[in-house]
């Protein structure tokens, strides 16, 4: 899975606005509200998020594991 970048910049030093319980600070709802419910850092305003797009395949480093045993 991808992580969440912002939307402008691209950069993943971004922030979500969540519920968390006020009795036990359990965190209650990872659903994406609203552009104005993320923040990124840099940016600094709420431009909303996006999922990376780019995920690195995996194969390659396996390869390397099975070939140092
Ligand atoms: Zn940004």
């Amino acid at each position: 899975m991808g992580k969440f970048v912002c939307k402008i910049c691209k950069g993943d030093n971004v922030q979500i606005r969540a519920w968390i319980n006020a009795n036990t600070h359990e965190y209650q709802d990872d659903s994406i509200l609203d552009d104005t419910d993320t923040w990124c850092e840099d940016c600094e305003d709420h431009k909303g998020l996006e999922i990376e797009k780019t995920i690195k395949p995996k194969k390659e480093s396996e390869f390397d594991k099975k070939n140092f045993n």
